[in-house]
């Protein structure tokens, strides 16, 4: 595929940016600087993880009902099955209707120790398809889910795996946003095979600016994502040189962005891991400006 150039990108995206729940209040200040600075760029939404094992319930309650009240963004809450019964999800779910939460990202979640395999609570919900089906039953809610375009590593196989992501679409989910992954072939062929499936929904990238590269090696090696080896390369001697590295992050999820666009993406969004300059500049060389500052042609 033929990428257009930056200068001639339009800007006629949709974004939305993903942040975790801060732990200290520095955190808390930089969550909310990123915030900031995000906003004018009109996200269609933003969403606030939840924690391994359930663990942040409390801080990703506070920051999303937070986000809607001081904000006039959409936030959306990550919400998991992991050690909770179907009563306690239910209560979660109520408390976030109650707060003006309209959005929620539907998860099975992972074991609190990694490595180990997911087994549902007695009484809690097998699966994030499950989930969808009790917040729905619940409140209107609007739910986005996971997609994973090289394969979910506790599925049987690709195919069951997709056959799960129409399972979370029909039971009422709106949209799939996917794992990240950095080639954009991965991308469009995950596109192809969903499509061949019969699912109609919206997938949207999932993209990573990776600034420590150790980091995102290891996280990959733990969802099935492959890191490419001219990716390696491209960090190799940058361990003490942050601006230098950071420089190269941004240039390679721009470029990846721009490849997504060629191939007709216009929905991206954002691992930002509570930092906006990465995010900020890639919508920026997507041709995105905040409302009243369009590009001028
Ligand atoms: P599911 O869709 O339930 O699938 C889990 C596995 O079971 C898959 O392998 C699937 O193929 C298989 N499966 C399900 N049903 C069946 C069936 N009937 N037959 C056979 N196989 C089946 N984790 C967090 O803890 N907190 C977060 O905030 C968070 N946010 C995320 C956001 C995004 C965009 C993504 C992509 C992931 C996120 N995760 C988060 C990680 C996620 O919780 C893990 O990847 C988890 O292991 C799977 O969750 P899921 O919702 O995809 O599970």
């Amino acid at each position: 595929l033929e990428a257009p150039l930056y200068a001639d990108l339009a800007g006629d995206l949709n974004v939305s940016f993903e942040f975790f729940p801060p732990k200290t209040e520095k955190m808390e200040d930089q969550l909310w600087s990123a915030i900031e600075t995000l906003t004018p760029l009109g996200p269609k939404f933003v969403s606030v993880t939840y924690g391994a094992g359930g663990s942040t319930r409390e801080r990703t309650h506070n920051t999303v009902a937070r986000i809607a009240r001081e904000t006039s963004l959409q936030a959306a809450a990550h919400l998991t099955c992991v050690a909770a019964s179907r009563a306690e999800i239910d209560d979660v779910a109520d408390c976030y209707w109650e707060a003006g939460v309209r959005h929620i990202v539907a998860l099975r979640g992972d074991p609190p120790e990694a490595g180990t395999k997911f087994v549902p609570h007695p009484d809690g919900y097998q699966g994030a398809a499950e989930l969808v089906e009790g917040l729905m039953k619940r409140h209107p809610f609007e739910i986005s889910v996971a997609a994973y375009p090289e394969t979910h590593p506790d599925a049987a196989s690709a195919q069951s795996d997709i056959d799960n992501l129409k399972r979370k679409l029909d039971a009422g989910a709106t949209r799939a946003i996917t794992q990240f992954f950095f080639e954009p072939e991965t991308f469009f062929r995950f596109r192809d095979t969903a499509a061949a499936a019969g699912i109609t929904a919206d997938i949207i990238p999932g993209i990573m600016p990776v600034s420590n590269f150790g980091a995102v090696q290891r996280m990959s090696a733990m969802c099935n994502t492959d890191v490419p080896g001219w990716m390696g390369k491209l960090f190799e001697g940058l361990d003490d040189l942050p601006a230098a590295r950071q420089l190269v992050s941004g240039t390679l999820a721009a470029e990846l962005c721009r490849k997504l666009y060629a191939g007709g993406v216009r929905d991206f969004h954002f691992y930002t891991l509570n930092r906006a300059e990465l995010s900020y500049a890639i919508c920026h060389l997507l041709g995105l400006r905040p409302a009243g500052l369009e590009k001028t042609a």
